[in-house]
């Protein structure tokens, strides 16, 4: 097997503790000085992933100074954003500004990417105290600079899209890549999607779809979404429950699916996504929101036999994929644009 050398992954950047990859360490170094195997991307936008936002937005009281008071605190003492509670970073996009003479990522100075690693193992320093951001959206306009590895991989922002919406399918294309897979697998017929009308519950939908499965159910929160997700057709059913509440869930999905697809950005699904599960099928846990000793031990509990997936946020292909299926399904593109519209509302620089 080939050996990856410990620079590509980053771990020189790593400040404490020492030995462990960046996604594990508590801080980086930031540093814009790059070495011959890094490349610096000039920051423009974070898109902060939706449980992190969730819960900074919750602690803050949903009071927007004191959201970005806390996103600059965690850049500045950790040198990359993850959040301490879930745990979770999101990604960013930007305009690469060097690149190292031995870097193998293929990248010029001047193309403009969005990077498709995490912002947890992202060396991240911020420039500008994010004074044009409200703390109110997920979308954060920002300056500063990220360093990649040799490890490490970006995308080139597509021309015919605008950046706010490239930024936000891009932040979640792990899940539709991975609901394609398991399905395509498993051939799977009845797949049921926890937060199906949020970014990436109806990028799985539209997946899922793609891969042969013919019978799809969504599962929202409220009357709202219902609406929202019917007429974006997406779904042969859609019913509506509080994804927290697994009796609620069982009772609203009525039978279980060969797949479960978890993309709420709130804790506690775990319990209901076993329950809307066949035996013998499989569960993918997309949500950071997610606790594995809540899905291990309550799926032990209820005797489930079933396969629980961690949503990993890479597989080959899975950028051009979500982006496919965003431009080539108009019901996608009607549940995330106006997800996109108030995550950037008020943002002079979006493209
Ligand atoms: P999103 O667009 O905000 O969608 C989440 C959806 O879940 C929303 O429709 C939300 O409804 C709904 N929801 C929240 N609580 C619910 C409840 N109790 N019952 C029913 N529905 C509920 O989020 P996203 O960007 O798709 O992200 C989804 C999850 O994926 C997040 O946890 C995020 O952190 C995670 N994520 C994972 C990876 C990875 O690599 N695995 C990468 C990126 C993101 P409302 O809008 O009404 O609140």
């Amino acid at each position: 097997m080939e050996r990856i050398p410990e620079r590509a992954l980053g771990v020189h950047r790593v400040l404490d503790p020492p030995g462990v990859l960046p996604q594990a360490a508590h801080r980086l170094d930031p540093s814009p000085e790059i070495g011959p195997d890094e490349v610096r991307i000039a920051v423009e936008r974070l898109n902060l992933d939706a449980a992190s936002f969730r819960q900074l937005s919750e602690a803050c009281g949903g009071d927007g100074d004191a959201v970005r008071a806390a996103v600059l605190g965690i850049v500045r003492e950790r040198g990359k954003m993850q959040n301490p509670v879930t745990g979770s970073g999101g990604m960013l996009i930007g305009t690469v500004d060097a690149v190292g003479s031995g870097s193998p990522l293929g990248l010029a100075a001047g193309q403009r990417v969005a990077t498709l690693v995490s912002l947890t193992l992202t060396p991240l320093r911020i420039t500008d105290d994010l004074r044009r951001w409200d703390g109110r959206s997920e979308q954060v306009p920002a300056e500063g600079t990220a360093i990649l590895f040799a490890r490490s991989i970006a995308a080139a922002l597509p021309d015919d899209l605008p950046d706010a919406v490239a930024l936000a399918v891009l932040d979640v294309c792990g899940a539709p890549a991975a609901t394609a897979r398991v399905v395509e697998r498993a051939g799977a017929r009845s797949v049921t999607v926890l937060g199906a009308a949020g970014k990436s519950g109806c990028l799985s939908l539209a997946a899922a779809r793609a891969a042969g499965a013919t019978r799809l159910t969504g599962l929202v929160r409220d009357g709202a979404e219902a609406a929202a997700l019917t007429a974006a057709g997406l779904a042969d059913r859609v019913v509506v429950a509080d994804a927290t509440d697994p009796l609620a869930v069982l009772a609203a999905v009525g039978g279980p699916a060969d797949v479960t697809v978890v993309c709420v950005d709130a804790p506690g699904a775990e319990h209901g996504a076993v329950l809307a599960t066949a035996g013998g099928g499989t569960v993918v846990f997309f949500s950071m929101a997610t606790s594995f000793s809540a899905a291990a031990l309550g799926a032990e509990g209820m005797a489930a036999d079933v396969t629980m997936l961690v949503g990993n946020g890479y597989a080959p292909g899975h950028a051009d994929l979500a982006l496919d299926l965003y431009r080539r399904t108009p019901g996608v593109r009607s549940l995330i644009d106006p997800r996109v519209r108030s995550a950037s509302a008020g943002d002079p620089g979006v493209r």
